[in-house]
């Protein structure tokens, strides 16, 4: 049996394992490279991508997703099996999808077929975002996907007591990232500091993600949250909520009110948003879902705090933008109307080189607080110290990566290991 790395060791983006042994060959994640200035594709040839039977999605990310259509130009027919959460992120409509999280529980082995089982469990980094422990011909291979055990907003089934032959493990921060504890404090601080000077805070955040971890910081607070509609409606989305995103988060989103920003770049008129209580929410208020979030509230008004420390009962704001790295002009409008009224940009994710987010904290109109999504080195030595694992393949991290040696293997893309 072999591990080929089509893409996602020592580079960020483009995420892909390709799992042969036999007559069976399954992909895990099927990922784009984001950074502009390389080949964003999977490292794959038509026949290995036509050959394979399943393709695991760890979660919705494009770094992990982006290459789908890729895999089905080159001829690719075989399985997918994700969770419900990530095939409705992606519009799957695929007759060959297999919902995993319908068909067990997390830490629940399930048979694939094919001489192929898993089991997952939730890795704490999204909304719908899953490891994998696979057994194929006798071998045991564990994928963490994007993986955390930091977030205080979304449920993580910590990899503990594991066997596995090979272990692909994310280790985005590297050894200079620091851990997860950490970075949430100095995030909080920073939060507090804002507020004590009264000011307002944008932060650039993604589609599904650390914006959750950032609206629980700020609500924890008690600072006003604004956000984009995509990000409250996803939030609001009652389906599988209590999968994956943990209790007292809920319970604080439905003692809270959170607001509805509409129309950027124009950072002045909102919409009355949700009292997010579920009891007040009877049938009606479920169907007329879009007039419950479009309701007017004074139009033209500006958000409390805005302007720093000028009126008594103004005081700091969170601005959530579902915009990253700032690469619609409207968000770039934003962040430079947010600064002339005495705010910052709070980044809390890496930031892409060419991205405006960059030139920001370069210009020093952005600081940068890491909320951790990933793991550090130190991180993936703990699962190391804490499982079974033969061989361990870091993954999601920089080329300039280096080990102990021990049982850990530093690869790149195009290189294939034997088990
Ligand atoms: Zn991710
Ligand atoms: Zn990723």
């Amino acid at each position: 049996m072999e591990l080929y790395i089509a893409g996602g060791c020592a580079e960020h983006g483009r995420n892909c394992f390709l799992v042969k042994g036999g007559r069976t060959s399954f992909f895990v994640d099927a990922g784009l490279m984001k950074d502009p200035f390389r080949n964003p594709y999977p490292r794959l040839t038509g026949e290995q991508i036509g050959g394979a039977g399943y393709l695991f999605l760890t979660h919705c990310h494009a770094d992990h997703t982006g290459a789908l259509p890729f895999l089905f130009k080159h001829g690719f027919r075989g399985k997918i099996i994700t969770t419900r959460f990530t095939s409705e992120c992606l519009r799957l409509k695929n007759e060959n999808l297999v919902l995993i999280d319908r068909l067990s529980q997390p830490g629940e082995s399930v048979s694939l077929g094919g001489g192929l089982s898993v089991l997952w469990g939730r890795s704490g980094h999204c909304m719908g975002s899953i490891w994998l422990l696979v057994s194929f011909m006798d071998k045991k291979l564990l994928f963490t996907g994007d993986y955390t055990e930091h977030s205080q907003v979304y449920k993580v089934d910590k990899i503990r007591g594991m066997r596995a032959d090979v272990a692909v493990i994310d280790c985005a921060y590297g050894h200079t990232g620091r851990n997860g504890d950490y970075n949430l404090e100095a995030f909080r601080n920073e939060v507090a500091d804002m507020k004590t000077e009264k000011r307002p805070m944008l932060f650039p955040v993604p589609a599904h993600g650390r914006g959750f971890d950032v609206i629980r910081e700020l609500l924890n607070q008690e600072i006003p949250v604004y956000a984009d509609k995509s990000l409250i409606s996803e939030l609001m989305d009652t389906k599988d909520r209590g999968t994956w995103l943990r209790k007292r988060f809920i319970r604080k989103l439905r003692g809270s009110v959170l607001y509805t920003l509409d129309r950027y770049p124009v950072l002045l008129p909102f919409v009355k948003s949700s009292r997010s209580e579920e009891k007040h929410r009877n049938a009606a208020e479920r169907e007329s879902e879009s007039r419950y979030f479009t309701e007017e509230l004074e139009p033209g008004r500006k958000i409390n705090g805005a302007m720093p420390g000028r009126k008594n009962g103004k005081g700091a704001a969170g601005i959530l933008i579902r915009d990253s790295q700032l690469f619609r002009f409207s968000s770039r409008a934003s962040a430079l109307e947010l600064y002339g009224e005495g705010g910052i940009t709070i980044l809390t994710g890496k930031q892409l080189p060419d991205s405006y987010a960059k030139t920001l904290l370069d210009s020093e109109l952005a600081v940068f607080r890491r909320l951790s999504v990933h793991q550090n080195a130190d991180e993936l030595l703990l699962l190391r110290e804490k499982n079974e694992f033969k061989t361990i393949v870091p993954f999601h991290c920089g080329s300039s990566l280096t080990f102990d040696k021990k049982n850990i293997q530093v690869m790149h893309p195009g290189e294939i290991l034997r088990l």
